[in-house]
């Protein structure tokens, strides 16, 4: 079976280097990224790549490596090859591209905003023996930093699902209640309270359901189901303006395929379906 195996930073390994083909994972301002068709490109098909990305890992014994391309080479749009929103590429990757690509944007967004150290100042250097910028003045480590959020699919006695409108999101769009889960808290008492201070409600038999990198910049998405156990919907009136129960018949718009929050909309969907069916 493929795998992908997380590796250290190690620069200037690419193909012109090594002879080998490689995945190549070109990143673009505004979570852009470049693909070759529906998968992520090699470097016999890049002109413009001359092996000077920094390798993050391999999927079985090919290498995966980063670019950070800015600004974007005139050549970078032709044949096959074309510029994409990472979160579309998401939906049309393999898994084990969609982790390398998870990886690439997470580990970008790290290294450019972890130059200094925390302790005494000094310019950070990147480690060669694991996945970490190190001090040469104090000896400080640091390593990639990843934010738990929590995301949940709520449903009342009735089945129906509890969806909400962020204030940041288009006019009609609605999704599941999600948020980081704050130092100290277990994810399920994120879950309680999240949906306590977003909606007002209390939430019972609190179940994980899967989860999802959420590289945007650095979080992991954990799923759960609860069940509804309590309260009035009250929306904070500041992140979430209006919520409500609704049935697969009465349903606003919802994320797009490719997010773990349209995933658990889906299960709650086909849920239903069979319920109504059986
Ligand atoms: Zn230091």
């Amino acid at each position: 079976m493929s795998r992908f195996y997380p590796e250290p930073f190690s620069f200037g390994t690419g193909a012109a280097a090594s002879g080998a083909d490689e995945i190549v994972i070109v990143l673009f301002p505004g979570n852009r990224v470049l693909l070759a068709g529906d998968r992520l490109p090699r470097s016999s098909e890049l002109p413009f790549f001359a092996g000077d990305g920094v390798r993050i890992g391999r999927i079985d014994r090919t290498a995966c490596v980063m670019v950070e391309e800015s600004p974007v080479p005139a050549e970078v749009e032709s044949g096959t090859l074309r510029q994409i929103e990472i979160r579309e590429a998401l939906t049309l990757l393999s898994e084990l591209e969609q982790t390398a690509l998870c990886r690439a944007r997470t580990l970008s967004f790290w290294r450019r905003n972890r130059r200094y150290c925390g302790a005494c100042g000094a310019e950070l250097e990147d480690r060669s023996e694991e996945c970490a910028r190190g001090c040469p003045s104090c000896g400080a480590v640091f390593y990639p930093q990843i934010a738990p959020a929590v995301i949940t699919a709520i449903t009342d006695e009735r089945g129906r699902l509890l969806l909400a409108h962020n204030s940041r999101f288009r006019e009609g769009m609605y999704s599941l209640i999600a948020g980081f889960v704050e130092p100290g808290e277990s994810m399920e008492s994120a879950v309680r309270r999240e949906i306590r201070e977003e909606v007002g409600l209390e939430v019972k038999e609190i179940r994980y359901a899967g989860s999802q990198s959420w590289p945007y910049p650095n979080s992991l998405m954990i799923g759960f189901t609860a069940e509804y156990a309590g309260g009035e919907i009250r929306p904070d009136g500041v992140e979430i303006t209006d919520a409500r129960f609704c049935t697969p018949e009465d349903m606003p718009d919802i994320p797009s395929p490719g997010s773990i929050a349209r995933r658990l909309i889906d299960q709650w969907l086909n849920q239903q379906q069979e319920t109504q069916r059986g």
